[in-house]
């Protein structure tokens, strides 16, 4: 399939490539849907494989965040970056800026944030290049790194799956096993402990396995043995996808909680296949919704309380989100998504009578 048969199927507004011979730097932007707002999404740093992996990625990423903004009731559309990592570019200043200046091009209708390989130091950078950033540090301003508001809102979603399954929404005891101990992975992990729940972590960073193992009492399990681990909740927070074919049949557990974007490679074969299995599944872009909340309420003036506040919400949306799939008996991806692409239309609707 070609790009524009690819932006046609998935309905996207608008790719922009960007290279810049001088540091190396090459990439795409995506966004997927302005109706409810300018696109922001986070810009992630990745090796890939070729360049179509490249622009996979940041069309399905751009399409979800239209729906994690829409479901969450902010005013933003949905939009995301990916930088195709060149290990011979040397991820300076220069490169970072020259990145900010093609954000910058785009004159608001995106805004940028921090994703998987960014950090609040590229975005301390971006920003001496354009004012469409957020994520910023709190001594600019913004409202930091936005992993522990998205670990907030994981959190929460993961105790209203517990409570959909079991009638309680404690996770005292049950095992958790974190895939992806990263930024949002830790702070997860930090709800966790403090609930008393039986940890399990996989990474394939050692130094990440260290640092949360030094921290916390938690079980190592290998990449490989994720699976078909004795887990009662399965927590993705590394890459999208995990959940497929090939996996589903491994699963053992009764929920799924994490904070990776695109969990589900087919939202609605695999969607179906946990239903039918028995697997509550708490849709990847209710729960990991923080952290856009987050970047919103620093683009019309940072309040952390008021941040947390709106994440909040994630518990009683998930709730009802997964009461109405079970009782129409249908997949849960698929009713959150009714829901948020619901409210693209409606608002388009009353855009265009303007
Ligand atoms: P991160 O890069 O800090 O952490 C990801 C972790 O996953 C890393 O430690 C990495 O080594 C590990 N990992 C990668 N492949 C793995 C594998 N095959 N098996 C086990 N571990 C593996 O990223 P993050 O910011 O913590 O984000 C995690 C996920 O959550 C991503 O999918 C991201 O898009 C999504 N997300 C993040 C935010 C946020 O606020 N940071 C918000 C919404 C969604």
């Amino acid at each position: 399939m070609n790009v524009f048969e690819k932006m046609e199927n998935m309905e996207h507004e608008q790719l922009m490539f960007f290279n810049d011979n001088k540091t190396g730097l090459k990439g795409i932007i995506g966004i997927h849907n302005s109706v409810l707002g300018p696109a922001l999404g986070g810009t992630r740093l990745w090796h890939y494989a070729s360049e179509q992996e490249a622009i996979n990625d940041v069309l399905r990423l751009s399409r979800g965040m239209s729906f994690k903004s829409s479901i969450s009731g902010i005013h933003l559309g949905g939009g995301k970056a990916v930088i195709i990592d060149n290990p011979n570019a040397k991820k300076d200043e220069a490169y970072w800026r020259s990145y900010g200046k093609f954000v910058d091009n785009l004159g608001g209708k995106y805004i940028t944030a921090e994703d998987v390989g960014t950090n609040t130091r590229f975005i301390e950078y971006i920003s001496l290049e354009t004012d469409h950033v957020a994520g910023k540090p709190d001594y600019l301003g913004g409202g930091g790194d936005p992993s522990p508001v998205t670990a907030y809102g994981v959190y929460l979603g993961m105790k209203a799956a517990q409570k959909q399954l079991s009638g309680s929404e404690s996770l005292e005891g049950k095992k958790v096993l974190v895939q992806g101990a990263g930024h949002v992975g830790q702070y997860l992990i930090d709800h966790l402990a403090k609930e008393k729940a039986v940890i399990s972590i996989a990474d394939i960073n050692k130094a990440n396995l260290k640092m949360v193992s030094d921290k916390y009492k938690v079980k190592v399990v290998s990449p490989t043995d994720v699976y078909h681990a004795d887990m009662d909740i399965y927590a993705p927070c590394a890459l999208g996808a995990s959940i497929n074919d090939s996996t589903i049949p491994q699963l053992k557990c009764g929920v799924i909680a994490g904070a990776a974007n695109n969990q589900l490679a087919d939202e609605l074969v695999h969607g179906n296949l946990l239903r039918d299995k028995g697997i509550i599944y708490a849709p990847d872009f209710l729960i990991n919704a923080g952290g856009v909340i987050n970047c919103y309420i620093e683009t019309i003036g940072y309040n952390r309380p008021r941040a947390l506040a709106a994440t909040e919400n994630i518990y009683d949306q998930t709730l009802a989100v997964l009461d109405n799939a079970a009782k129409a008996h249908r997949n849960a991806q698929e009713v959150a998504l009714e829901i948020a692409m619901q409210r693209i239309e409606n608002i388009g609707k009353t855009r265009q009578r303007r």
